[in-house]
């Protein structure tokens, strides 16, 4: 019942031009081979300055993907020098506001605080946030790695309505795994997507946490996908590397 979802995070590679051919390939691609879009979505996340550029492209020729940015202010306005807001990225036809990656998390002031109000400010304009949570490696180490991406999750959901709870999509990240071509165990992403999905039922219900889409990321590739997607708690991947090599990015596509 719940769609899987295939989202590519550009992180800051792609001037507009780039992404712009990326797009074309990517659809052409996925036209020739009789890709179903309505049995998984797909959805990229590229720079901000890219974001107009997509905006013309998908709109003019009616494009099945979607996309989103990377990171929102949690201000609608104002003297905020070098930010943007929710309200702007709606106006860009923006479907999705990726929040609390753990690069925005090391390099800039995005505590659990700011996260959450990320994630109203995206609610707010009808968009819907994917919240990045994941431990790191010393948290693995000691062996309390589910707790940790739980209690994340668990953090900034904590004040939600249930209604805003439904639109979210959580993407189990563990911080080790990123870029680095160690990719976790089909049998731990499961485990992990299998205890965040437990811990929104015990605050928000069944029918949340069964249609809630829970991605795993963390050096996805072609190579480890079909397994990864078999896992009955992995409703897709957000990717990072693999998402800037076009056929790769095809073949998970079709993979998942
Ligand atoms: P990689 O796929 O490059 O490991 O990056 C994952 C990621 O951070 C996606 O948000």
């Amino acid at each position: 019942e719940r769609v899987p979802m295939v989202a590519g995070n550009w992180k800051m590679n792609f001037d507009h031009r780039e992404a712009t051919a990326f797009v074309q390939k990517l659809c052409w691609n996925l036209k020739n081979r009789k890709f179903r879009y309505d049995k998984c979505e797909v959805a990229l996340f590229p720079s901000f300055t890219s974001l107009r550029s997509l905006q013309v492209l998908v709109d003019s020729d009616r494009l099945k993907i979607h996309y989103g940015a990377q990171t929102v202010s949690v201000t609608s306005q104002g003297a905020f020098t070098g930010d943007v807001s929710a309200d702007m990225l709606a106006a860009l036809g923006c479907h999705y506001v990726i929040v609390g990656h753990s690069e925005r998390r090391k390099y800039h002031p995005e505590d659990d605080a700011n996260i959450v109000d990320q994630v109203r400010a995206v609610l707010a304009d009808d968009m819907d946030p994917i919240l990045c949570v994941g431990e790191s490696f010393e948290e693995r180490r000691q062996g309390i790695e589910l707790d940790f991406a739980v209690g994340q999750v668990h953090d900034v959901t904590r004040d939600l309505s249930d209604e805003e709870a439904a639109r979210l999509i959580v993407a189990y990240e563990p911080v080790w795994a990123i870029g680095t071509g160690m990719v976790a165990t089909p049998q731990s992403a499961q485990d992990a997507a299998h205890a965040i999905r437990e811990s929104i039922r015990q605050r928000f219900g069944d029918k949340v946490a069964n249609t809630m889409r829970v991605l795993y990321g963390g050096s996805v590739t072609s190579k480890n996908a079909v397994e990864l997607i078999g896992e009955p708690d992995v409703d897709g991947f957000l990717i990072g590397g693999a998402a800037l090599d076009v056929d790769e990015l095809t073949t998970i596509c079709m993979q998942t």
